[in-house]
This record gives C-alpha cells, structure tokens and sequence, in this order.
C-alpha cells in the first residue's frame, strides 16, 4: 500500500478463513480488525459458530503448505502440541470396496490434529500480528453503504455486552468469513443488489463421531485408516490418530443413511462399512465420550463471479462463497487459496475489484476443488445433477486410475498429490501414469 492513508479492513468471522484473511491482509493494510460473535478464548476449546469441529478435520497438503509459508514452524508447533505428522500417501491407509490403495511416498505432508486445536495455534499467531485486533462476542448485523449503495463502508455490530447499541466499524474492505449461512447476500438484496446465483449438490450426508483413546490401533503405525464411501458401498468411516493420544473416528452416511448416536448402533454402522479394520480395533478400544452427529444436506456454491457488477469495498472468501462436501476435506485448503488470492488483490493501491477478485477467486481457489468434489459426489447414481460427457470421462478415467493405485504406489502418490489440492489434475495423464492403467 502506497498511498498516504491508511487502510482498514474488517474481517467478519474469525474461524480458518477469517484468520487466514487477516494474515493475508496483514501484509497490505494498514489495520485489520476480526469481528466473530463467539467468545474467543486463548487454547482449544469448541465453540458454539464452528460445531463441525467436533467432527474429523483433515487439512489438505496444498493446505497445510500454505499455513506453513503463512505462520512458519506451525508445524512444529501443532506437533508439539500432538498432531500426528506423516506423509500424506505413505503413512495413509485408503481403502475402496474392501482393497487397500497400495502406498507409496508422496513427499506431502498430513498433519493430523483435532480442529480446535489447529484453530487455536493459527489463531495465536494471527493474535501475534501487530496490525490484527480482534474483536469477539460481537455479531455483525449489517453493512454501511454510502449514499448511494454502490460502496460499502463499514460493518454494523452489536456486542454481547452491550446488545441494545449499534456500532459502526468503518472499513475500506469488509471480508465476509461468516461460513455457510453468511447473512451478506441477503444484505446486498436489502439493498436493491441483485441475488447471488448459487448451485447446490443435495447429497444428504451425516457425520457421526465418537472419540477413543490411542492404544488399540485399525493400522498402527499409519496417521489414519480411510475407509471411503463408493457408489457399491456408501458408508464410510474415518479412524483418525489426533492430539490428546486419541483417535477421532467419523462414521458416514450419504442420502439420509446416518449412523446412530447410541454407541451400540454406532458400532454396528462402523461394522457395515466395506472393511472391518477400524471396527475390529473399535471394539476394544476405550471410548472417551459418545457419538454426536452432524448433518450436511448439500454443498453450496456461491458464484459472486457470475454477478456483472457488485458493490466496491466488500468481498468474501471461505464457506461464505463454497461449502463442499466435507469428506473430501477441502474447506480449509480452499479458505487458504481464497487468502493468497485476497492478499493478491489486496496489494495494489485503492480498493480490490470485486469482479476481478472473484473472478479470479473461483480460477485459482474453488473451481478445482469443486470440479473433484462435484465428480466424486456424481458417481452415486442417486445424487441429483447434471452428469456431463466431462464428468462421465472424467469418472472413467478416475476409476482406472483408483484401480491401478491398488498395486502401484506411484499412481497412489499421484492420485494424493492432486486430490490435496498441489497438483493439478493433468499429473494423472502422463505418461508414466498412463503405462500403469489397464487397457491403456
Ligand atoms: C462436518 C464437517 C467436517 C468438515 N471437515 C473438514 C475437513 O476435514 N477438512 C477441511 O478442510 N474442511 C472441513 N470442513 C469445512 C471446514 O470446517 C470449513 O471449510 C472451515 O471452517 C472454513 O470455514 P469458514 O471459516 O469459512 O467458516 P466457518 O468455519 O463456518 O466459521 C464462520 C465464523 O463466522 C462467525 N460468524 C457467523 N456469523 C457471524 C456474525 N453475524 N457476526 C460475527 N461472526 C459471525 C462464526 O462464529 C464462525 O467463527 C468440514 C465441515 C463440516 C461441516
């Protein structure tokens, strides 16, 4: 930034994407101010506006890459802290209708930590930022727009010790991080804006968790056993080692199939999943609360890049713009992308372009992740949308690719390195790739 004022921003929700916001805006404004209506306490702890984070929360290694380069030796950190640090592909177990992916050295990371304590060590850093101050127990209920609503100029908030006044935060830039349910497309419809077009996949999908302590092991010595959902068997379970010396185990329905939150039925569903290894070590392994479920009817995509025009001073990033499917574990990787994009767009003198900005929000943040996700969740025959002759191919070629991952370590290490989000897709068709598929 350049020019001789200084430039504030206002990050509206603090969880992984806003907190990745305010790193990034950290470089180029002046001022960043978090506003989050939770209490935000120093350490882990659950928190009423992130209650997915009970459930398994990997990060992607595109992800984890990011917050390394972002907030270095956090790593080391949250492994001191008892994430559980390997290789994405080596030191994974990944199953499909019963047959383990062979595995192979991806040279990528999987830090396997709880999500409350990752939110906790991204958030001390952010806190350690001399430009960043945050505000929390303080809800946002509206925006400011200038005479002539093209321009947004603040936040309007309410604090929980004070509920009956209304502030005003102004900013230069508000960045909407308030997730999923963001109020901010129905307050730019409020204001005569028209709506932000939004696709949505219906995959009626519910988590069911329970966690136990370490000890007794589906593969010891692996991060974690995945045991995915596959049109031929769509439940899933995720048995997953985590700080605390325990392990986090996610049991998966899709389509209103859920497992039961009684620990007997819970146990049972685990037991019906396509191989019995996270079963078999369940049963004897020490419980340390009981099942609690989360329902996730449908991934959202908000396609602000779709609107001719919007209003100056306002952008959003995170699940505020694309809430995925989460078993493919891409929030929090899309959320950092979306932040070396606002810090892109930050850089410059003035306020970013929101067009331009969300153009290239969905370019080199969200259409990748939501081409794979879209694919995968396509592939169950009951799942609603719209199968095009690119998806069907493309679903083709990703089955003879899973197909050869059984025997070949390679094509196991490639397949990891693009599903976490560090390669691009075309590193599943080289040459070396394609001599490992049958029929090719
Ligand atoms: C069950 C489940 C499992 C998941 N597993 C994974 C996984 O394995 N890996 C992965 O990468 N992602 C996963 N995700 C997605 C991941 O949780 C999100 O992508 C990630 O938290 C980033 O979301 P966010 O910061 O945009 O929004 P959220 O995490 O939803 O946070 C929104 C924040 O805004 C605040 N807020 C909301 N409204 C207001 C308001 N009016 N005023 C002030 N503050 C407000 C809330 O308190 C909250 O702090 C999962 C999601 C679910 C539902």
């Amino acid at each position: 930034m350049t020019s001789d004022r200084r430039r504030r921003a206002v990050v509206v929700g603090a969880s992984v994407a806003g907190l990745l916001a305010a790193r990034a805006l950290s470089d180029t404004c002046d001022e960043v101010v978090v506003v989050d209506r939770d209490e935000l306490v120093d350490g882990p702890g659950r928190r009423r506006g992130v209650p997915q984070g009970q459930h398994v929360h990997g990060i992607l290694a595109r992800g984890q890459q990011i917050l390394e380069e972002y907030f270095p030796g956090v790593t080391g950190e949250l492994e001191a802290a008892g994430a559980v640090v390997g290789d994405v592909s080596g030191d994974v177990r990944w199953i499909m209708d019963g047959v383990a992916m062979s595995k192979a050295d991806s040279g990528l990371l999987a830090v396997s930590v709880s999500r409350p304590v990752l939110e906790a060590h991204v958030r001390r850093r952010v806190r350690a930022l001399a430009n960043v101050t945050f505000h929390d127990r303080t809800e946002a209920v509206g925006l400011t727009f200038d005479a002539w609503p093209r321009r947004v100029t603040g936040v309007r908030t309410v604090s929980r010790d004070h509920p009956d006044v209304v502030r005003v935060l102004p900013s230069d830039l508000v960045v909407d991080t308030m997730g999923r349910g963001s109020p901010v497309p129905r307050w730019l419809t409020d204001q005569g804006w028209p709506a932000v077009p939004e696709e949505r996949t219906r995959i009626g999908l519910t988590y069911t968790t329970r966690h136990y302590r370490e000890g007794v092991e589906p593969s010891p010595g692996d991060i974690s056993v995945d045991i995915v959902a596959t049109p031929d068997s769509p439940r899933g379970v995720i048995c997953a080692r985590i700080d605390g010396g325990r392990q986090v185990v996610t049991a998966y329905g899709i389509l209103g199939d859920a497992a039961p939150t009684d620990p007997e039925g819970f146990l049972d569903f685990v037991k019906s999943v396509s191989s019995p290894e996270v079963y078999e070590a369940m049963v004897d392994a020490e419980p340390l609360d009981d099942p609690v479920s989360y329902r996730f009817p449908a991934s959202l995509r908000r396609r602000y890049e779709r609107m001719a025009s919007l209003p100056e001073g306002l952008v959003a990033m995170g699940d505020s713009v694309c809430s995925f499917n989460p078993t493919y574990g891409q929030g929090m990787t899309v959320a950092a992308l979306g932040a070396l994009v606002l810090g892109e767009h930050t850089a410059g003198d003035g306020p970013p372009d929101p067009v331009a900005y969300f153009r290239d929000l969905a370019r080199d943040a969200v259409d990748e992740a939501w081409r794979q996700a879209l694919g995968n969740d396509l592939a169950f025959p009951d799942v609603e949308g719209v199968r095009t002759p690119e998806i069907l191919a493309d679903q083709e070629y990703i089955g003879r690719v899973l197909a050869a991952a059984q025997e070949n370590g390679m094509v196991a290490a490639a397949y990891a390195r693009v599903i976490g989000l560090v390669d691009r897709p075309e590193a599943l068709r080289t040459p070396a790739v394609r001599a490992a598929l049958k029929d090719e």
